[in-house]
């Protein structure tokens, strides 16, 4: 590992402790490998500056809920530096007490909880202190020659056996500080967790860590211990849709399961010993709240009930039966990452970022398994000490931070037509409302319209089987399935009477309106019928059942549209697949409507704008908007009893009902 350290960089920060520290925290927080997605913390000692002009001797440490790859100076919560030391020499401290002393200790009420290992930063005695949980010692800890390679590797380190973070281990280290003198140490290695470097020098406190880490590396590539199989990552789109739903019943919502079929993956995946060697335990038990303890193993061909997944989840259950003590609550018993055998890997989340995460310590783990293999054995902490960490109330508190889940949260769902008007804010509404979204339209412009961290447009040309086909394989593969189809997608011939439409016009109305959409569902519904919670929102029109003269290819394709989701409800109600249709009317922020249609139309009817778009029985004016609103509602638990159904959303008409 090379350092990233920059002179100029660092020079701006001259005289500036905080900005200082800022600094180097960012360059450790720029390497995967030392820490991971909030994992490390570092400090700096100064003086903080009171109310009053007087000087206090602070501890700057990070704040709980930043990242060293991006903190700033607010992320570093400044604590009475005196008092903070002081808490090591109590004989015990509960969780809650160290909490609310710490907060106590706050000389800025406003900064965030600080980190859980705030005391043990106190306690060592240099200006900064730097701590990650780096892969490669952590790897080397998680062996069972690990005690000898260590002493062997690290003589210039106190090597410290793993206790619990938090007090308990700010004591282990309190009494080491006060036996030895620990200024004349490189750094502390602490088993199964991770490093310590520190000194009055940012520089060398930085630069200490980069050599610890770089001497593992180097006695990994020593070993030969680097180099793993690779293989080609295989994907079977209706299998991960099976696992995807059987996972997501163990965890009690809708999951979102994304792949990786990355070399390495594959060729973890493809080791005849996976499903041994990947069950043995996590790198480090920070990574338990995350990733559970273990990942679930797939069998290569995945059958319809998906059995690895209830045997996962009774697994977990004895689990936490064996270790769990009075008082304790299970956590859902779902897996959070899988080992698919000669596929690659899968990492479940209720949204794309908690699968992210997932999927970068399942990469980084498979990576250390195989190194500790390699090296004499992967070895990972008993898991009564695993248990005791993902049942700790400091972590648990990590994830409560995220609130309540959206009513859509974990599901995907495909819109047609989603350029603009309807479509677009469909997309959006269910985006909002949760959902990971897929908009397709013919007018590629729809790429920019729906952009977004779960909201994407994709230009497709829904008459074009291929592109269909292709756009949903697509989604499938990327979010793990697909839950709700919007089919709105439609066009609108003007004026064509009966005995005069073109042919071409009449082909094309009903080929967009109507037979486009049976192609899309014939494609959908395989994945349809291993979906969450699985819903089809047709969009009719008010034609269907109030049809005027004038619009008969449109007026046509509608109602074989309407008696097309009418089949397809029966047809995949045993599949537990909803399917319904709206009729709206008179939504005029669309695309069909220009100002002076508007007008030319008000006119016709002796009215001025305004009372035209209001022209029903509720006076109502309906937008694209409120038409959205209903779809991603038909969509939802609220009409979780109803399919085959005809709602009308147009203000009311008295010619429909
Ligand atoms: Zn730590």
């Amino acid at each position: 590992m090379e350092s990233r350290w920059d002179d100029g960089d660092a020079s701006r920060c001259e005289g500036d402790d905080l900005a200082l520290r800022v600094y180097t925290s960012r360059l450790l927080g720029q390497e995967e490998a030392l820490v991971l997605h909030g994992g490390g913390n570092t400090s700096v000692k100064s003086v903080y500056k009171d109310f009053f002009d007087r000087p206090v001797p602070v501890l700057y440490v990070k704040g709980s809920g930043w990242d060293l790859k991006t903190i700033e100076m607010p992320g570093f919560a400044p604590l009475r530096l005196d008092e903070t030391r002081l808490l090591a020499e109590r004989e015990s401290l509960s969780d809650d007490d160290m909490a609310a002393q710490l907060r106590n200790l706050l000389l800025d009420q406003t900064a965030p909880a600080p980190s859980v290992e705030a005391i043990l930063h106190a306690i060592l005695p240099a200006k900064f202190v730097d701590h990650t949980h780096t892969d490669a010692i952590v790897t080397l800890t998680n062996n069972p020659k690990g005690s000898a390679i260590l002493a062997d590797l690290f003589p210039d380190c106190l090597v410290l056996p793993y206790i619990m973070p938090g007090f308990v281990l700010a004591r282990q280290v309190a009494e080491a500080v006060k036996t030895h003198d620990v200024s004349q140490y490189q750094g502390i290695v602490l088993s199964h967790h991770g490093v310590f470097t520190f000194s009055n020098d940012a520089r060398l406190a930085y630069e200490g860590m980069i050599e610890l880490v770089s001497r593992a590396e180097a006695y990994i590539e020593r070993h030969g211990a680097h180099e793993h199989p690779k293989a080609e990552g295989r994907l079977d789109l209706l299998g991960l849709a099976r696992i995807r739903r059987q996972v997501s019943a163990a965890r009690g919502r809708a999951q979102l399961a994304v792949v990786d079929l990355s070399p390495q993956m594959a060729g973890f995946a493809g080791r005849p010993d996976v499903a041994e060697i990947a069950t043995r335990g996590p790198i480090t038990p920070d990574h338990v709240i995350r990733t559970k303890r273990v990942p679930v193993i797939l069998d290569q061909e995945v059958q319809p009930a998906v059995p690895e997944v209830e045997r996962f989840a009774s697994d977990y259950a004895e689990y936490f039966q064996r270790n769990a003590t009075a008082g304790l609550t299970m956590l859902d018993p779902a897996p959070r990452w899988g080992v698919w055998r000669g596929r690659g890997a899968l990492a479940f989340g209720s949204s794309l970022k908690e699968c992210g995460v997932i999927s970068d310590i399942a990469r980084h783990t498979q990576w250390a398994i195989q190194v500790g293999e390699a090296l004499g054995g992967w070895q990972a902490l008993p898991e009564a000490e695993l248990f005791e960490l993902e049942y700790w109330v400091l972590e648990q508190a990590k994830l409560g931070k995220q609130g309540k889940a959206k009513p859509h949260q974990g599901k995907v769902a495909v819109v047609t037509g989603a350029a603009g008007g309807i479509g677009r804010a469909t997309g959006e509404r269910l985006h909002a409302d949760g959902a990971v979204v897929v908009g397709l339209d013919i007018d590629p412009s729809v790429e920019e319209r729906l952009a977004g961290d779960g909201l994407v447009g994709r230009t497709c040309d829904v008459t074009d089987e291929a592109q269909v086909s292709q756009a949903i394989d697509d989604v499938v593969a990327a979010y793990g399935g697909l839950d709700i189809l919007v089919c709105n997608a439609g066009v609108f011939q003007a004026g064509d009477k009966v005995h005069e439409i073109a042919s071409a016009d009449w082909d094309r109305t009903l080929e967009v309106n109507l037979t486009a959409v049976q192609r899309l569902l014939s494609r959908a519904i395989p994945y349809l019928k291993c979906a969450v919670g699985a819903s089809v929102v047709v969009v009719g029109s008010r034609n269907v059942t109030a049809p005027g003269a004038g619009a008969a290819s449109y007026s046509v394709s509608k109602a074989g549209l309407t008696q097309l989701a009418r089949v397809a409800a029966l047809e995949l109600a045993e599949f537990g697949v909803r399917v319904n249709t709206i009729h709206p009317d008179a939504v005029f922020d669309t695309g069909l409507w220009t100002e002076e249609a508007l007008e030319r139309s008000a006119r016709r009817y002796g009215m001025s704008v305004d009372e035209y778009k209001k022209k029903n029985l509720l006076r109502a004016e309906i937008g694209s908007d409120d038409v959205a609103q209903l779809i991603s509602t038909l969509a939802g638990d609220a009409f979780a009893a109803t399919t085959g159904a005809q709602l009308p959303i147009d203000g009311g008409s008295d010619r429909v009902i």
